[in-house]
């Protein structure tokens, strides 16, 4: 979602007239933050630092700091940092340009946005006007913020409260961004399950503006990120089997495998219900391949807790996950939990997790080279490692999101073309393939 964030902001300047320039060459920096995880503040004051040395201090350099450090230290930057001149929130960040034409103007002023709106704010200068051309993968916003407050987390306070976008402006920036090319779009939101559910929304469910984005001329594929299990209802779980156009790949974050954990966690589902959940969706698209987020070491937790989430992780087969050692944020509940797990248990107890990840995901690999699966690619960009003397490579993405090489003819650019193709070999992230058809 930052990611996301970036790239609009890029883009909005460059609609603006403004163009990327290198550290030591720009007239204005602006420092994109995420606080979700461990020490962001220090990462930050560290960042202004470094601008701040290659820059050498320059007043004539427009720093600003936005998202979500920016939400929580506000214009305690100012203080802290002379160059820094804009700090714009969560919500704020949708007025950075204009606040950075001004700034530019009047040297002497500082400005912060760190209101949060009530209603989802439009975004001016969308990909839609931009002069940017979009990549073959687009992401689109569908909300902001989320109600949710699992015990561990930051989002709600410094993202504020779930917003939906109106399904309306989504379709026209779907539209917009196939008619520039994309072919793949992901919806982004922190909950996307829950869209529509919230006073900015509009009345569509999130089951209706699946099938409205699938019906889009144009579309080859659509995917989402993050659902919440608690709110994965039947509707969204027919979609995997109404819907070709939604990859078999869903991103389910799970946390924890342990009962207790989960309540004390405020997930409000348990192992049985993820359990069930799982068996329905698979049900519904039996190709389907689940990934997760696991936090461990959250206060409290046992080995045996620890155990389960293996289990756990067994009884999904999860291709991959994200793993986390807990950390306390300022504002979530759990930091005020007793029964912290100390770092050394938490650090050994995430090695395991991520030891048995590796050995699902190389399993799942290797099993889709021995079936020597038939899949389709959708074509990213040169391949970044070519051998002396191979065939020119290209790296696309299979409907799973995995990165799979494949020779192509040179000389022509395949960005943004689908190809059919053979899986001929698993690597440990990736895999090798060779075409079965010609890039259309
Ligand atoms: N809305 C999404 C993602 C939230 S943040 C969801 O509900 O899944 C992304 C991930 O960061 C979370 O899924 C969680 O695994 C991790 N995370 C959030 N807060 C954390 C904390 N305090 N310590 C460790 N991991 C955390
Ligand atoms: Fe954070 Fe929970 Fe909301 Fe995800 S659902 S953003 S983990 S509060």
């Amino acid at each position: 979602m930052n990611v996301h964030d970036s790239q609009w902001l890029g883009r909005a300047l460059a609609t603006r007239g403004f163009t990327e320039a290198s550290l030591e060459e720009a007239q204005v920096v602006v420092v994109n933050t995420c606080s979700v995880r461990e020490k962001p503040e220090q990462k930050v004051i560290s960042a202004l630092g470094r601008i701040r040395q290659v820059t050498g201090g320059n007043p004539g350099v427009l720093v600003g700091v936005a998202g979500c450090v920016a939400q929580q230290l506000g214009e305690a930057f100012f203080a802290k940092e002379k160059q820094v001149r804009l700090v714009a929130g969560s919500d704020g960040i949708s007025g950075a340009p204009a606040a950075i034409e001004r700034l530019l103007e009047d040297p002497g002023l500082r400005l912060s946005l760190l209101d949060f709106t009530s209603h989802y704010v439009e975004r001016e200068a969308g990909p839609e006007t931009s002069a940017v051309p979009s990549g073959p993968v687009a992401y689109i916003n569908i909300m902001q913020g989320c109600d949710n407050f699992c015990a561990y987390c930051i989002v709600p306070f410094t993202r504020g409260r779930q917003k939906s976008r109106s399904s309306t402006a989504i379709l026209e920036e779907c539209q917009a961004v196939l008619d520039k090319g994309a072919r793949e779009i992901s919806l982004l939101g922190q909950n996307v399950n829950a869209f529509g559910q919230d006073k900015s929304g509009d009345g569509t469910s999130f089951a209706q503006l699946l099938r409205q984005v699938a019906a889009l001329p144009g579309l080859e594929r659509l995917r989402y990120v993050t659902p919440h299990p608690k709110d994965m209802g039947p509707e969204d779980v027919a979609a995997f089997a109404e819907l070709p156009q939604l990859c078999p790949r869903l991103h389910l974050p799970l946390q924890a495998g342990s009962d207790a954990v989960l309540k004390s966690m405020r997930r409000r589902y348990d192992s049985e219900a993820f359990l069930r959940l799982v068996e329905n969706l698979r049900n519904a698209r039996p190709d389907l391949a689940l990934s997760t987020d696991l936090i461990v070491g959250f206060p409290g937790e046992t080995e045996e807790d620890f155990q389960a989430t293996l289990h756990m992780m067994r009884a999904c087969d999860f291709m991959s996950s994200f793993s986390f050692i807990y950390s306390d944020r300022p504002g979530a509940r759990a930091a005020l939990f007793p029964d912290k797990v100390p770092a050394d248990i938490a650090q050994d107890r995430l090695l395991r997790l991520q030891a048995l990840q590796d050995e699902l995901g190389a399993r799942w690999l290797a099993d889709r080279k021995e079936a020597h699966e038939q899949t389709t690619l959708l074509l990213e960009g040169p391949s970044p490692k070519i051998g002396e003397g191979q065939e020119p490579s290209w790296q696309g993405r299979d409907p799973y999101g995995v990165p799979v090489h494949v020779p192509l003819p040179a000389g022509t650019d395949h960005t943004g073309r689908l190809v059919q193709a053979r899986i001929t070999e698993a690597k440990k992230h990736s895999l090798m393939a060779i075409r079965t058809g010609e890039p259309w």
